[in-house]
């Protein structure tokens, strides 16, 4: 296993006393209310009064070239930890979010600054989020039916979108809208559409299966106006045909977080288990020996899953592609992940099917895995294109 710098794993320890002390406890209400934890909770509070957890997580402003090589493998290092106590609070921490994924696969110097500049600010918490999935378009973003239409110094926006994660407490929503639907990808833009700016209206926030400790939105977008230097990139971006492919870059480094947050579930379940053998089981015997037996073996698969995705994250750090690495963890995990939890109920017997416990809610957790941030299928059919090279209608 590599060795973390002692940055990382002061961050890991951080995020281990929060969870532990915050994170888990606010994911069981979550679950319980089933809704999200407000956004003034006292917790979020002391993120931001952290100094913004997740902008020291991500490393804002660390420009030595040993602290960039760090950043990618600290934030899923850390991401795996947070997801151990709770993957849905997790996923509310406040922080820029996928908006600030996007921000960095293709904004302008200029507008990463503007809009990253709010979250320096650590008197209150501050969130971002970012909207591709519409009701009629989730794995296809092609088929995005939002639309903008330039006019004067503005763009006008007019659609609605789904499942979009923290887009209601966020200060800003990174919003993927189309030109012209018959253009596909090559008609995509991307805005940030600032919280109050008129005709931005959240609509519900979604129900959830599981992973309830974050707030998923559907908003609406009614002739909504930005100022043009809200498109993100500038037009010269999408006039080279970058559009697309600065949505698709963001997930070539949120992917690989995506899964590792599965690996964090599957060692909770793996240690919810470990403590009924030790406390339940029969000390001596082949009842013991076959759970643990089975305890080994969700190990040995969430250390595989562990390696595949540093090892995307680390050839982004160096600079590398790694979109077909990124595919292959978000492909890799969630089935070992929904094994190791399966196999921990299976230990647990009555203990894991109660639904005040823990373990319930992790099966019910860890569907999401499978779905956001491309389905496993799509991850399928990104990896296929890109070994065998097929057309992409095919
Ligand atoms: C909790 C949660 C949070 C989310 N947060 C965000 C967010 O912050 N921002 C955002 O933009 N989106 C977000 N999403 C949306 C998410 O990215 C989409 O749900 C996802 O892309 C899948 O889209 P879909 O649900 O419409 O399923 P569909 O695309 O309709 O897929 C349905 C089924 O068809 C399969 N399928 C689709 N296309 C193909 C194909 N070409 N080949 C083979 N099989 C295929 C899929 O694998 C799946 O099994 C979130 C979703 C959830 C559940």
């Amino acid at each position: 296993m590599i060795e973390l710098d002692r940055r990382t794993r002061e961050m890991v320890e951080e995020v281990r006393e929060l969870g532990r002390e915050y994170m888990r406890p606010m994911g069981l209400e979550s679950d319980r209310t089933a809704l999200p934890p407000p956004a003034d909770h006292p917790f979020y509070l002391i993120c931001a009064r952290k100094g913004g957890l997740v902008s020291r997580i991500i490393g804002e402003g660390e420009e030595s070239p040993e602290a960039l090589a760090w950043k990618p493998m600290r934030v899923l290092i850390t991401s795996e930890e947070s997801a151990y106590w709770d993957r849905g609070v997790s996923l509310s921490l406040p922080g820029p979010g996928l908006g600030g994924a996007a921000l960095r696969s293709t904004a302008t110097p200029e507008q990463r600054q503007r809009f990253l500049q709010g979250f320096t600010d650590h008197s209150r918490a501050h969130w971002g989020a970012m909207s591709l999935t519409e009701p009629g378009a989730g794995s296809d973003v092609a088929r995005i039916q939002t639309r903008c239409r330039k006019d004067g110094d503005e763009w006008v926006l007019t659609g609605s979108k789904m499942f979009c994660s923290n887009g209601a407490r966020a200060d800003w929503v990174v919003v993927w809208a189309t030109i012209d639907p018959s253009l596909g990808r090559e008609g995509h833009r991307a805005f940030v559409v600032e919280q109050g700016t008129p005709g931005f209206d959240v609509i519900k926030i979604e129900h959830k299966m599981g992973s309830r400790g974050y707030e998923t939105c559907s908003f609406s977008l009614d002739d909504v106006r930005v100022p043009a230097d809200n498109l993100l990139g500038g037009e010269a971006f999408y006039e080279s045909r970058q559009g697309f492919k600065g949505a698709m870059a963001t997930f070539n480094t949120t992917r690989p977080i995506h899964a590792a947050q599965g690996v964090g579930m599957g060692r909770a379940a793996h240690d919810f288990a470990l403590d009924i053998v030790r406390n339940d089981y029969p000390a001596h015997g082949r009842r013991r020996e076959r759970a643990l037996e089975r305890l080994a073996e969700i190990r040995r698969g969430l250390h595989a899953a562990r390696l595949v995705c540093m090892h995307a994250v680390w050839l982004a750090s160096q600079g590398k592609p790694n979109s077909l690495e990124a595919s292959y963890s978000k492909l890799y995990a969630p089935p070992v992940v929904f094994r190791a939890v399966a196999a921990a109920l299976d230990i647990a017997g009555e203990a894991g099917v109660r639904n005040d416990r823990h373990l319930e809610k992790l099966y019910r957790d860890v569907k999401i895995l499978d779905i956001g941030e491309g389905t496993s299928q799509v991850q399928r059919v990104v990896i296929s294109r890109q070994l065998f090279d097929f057309p992409r209608d095919a």
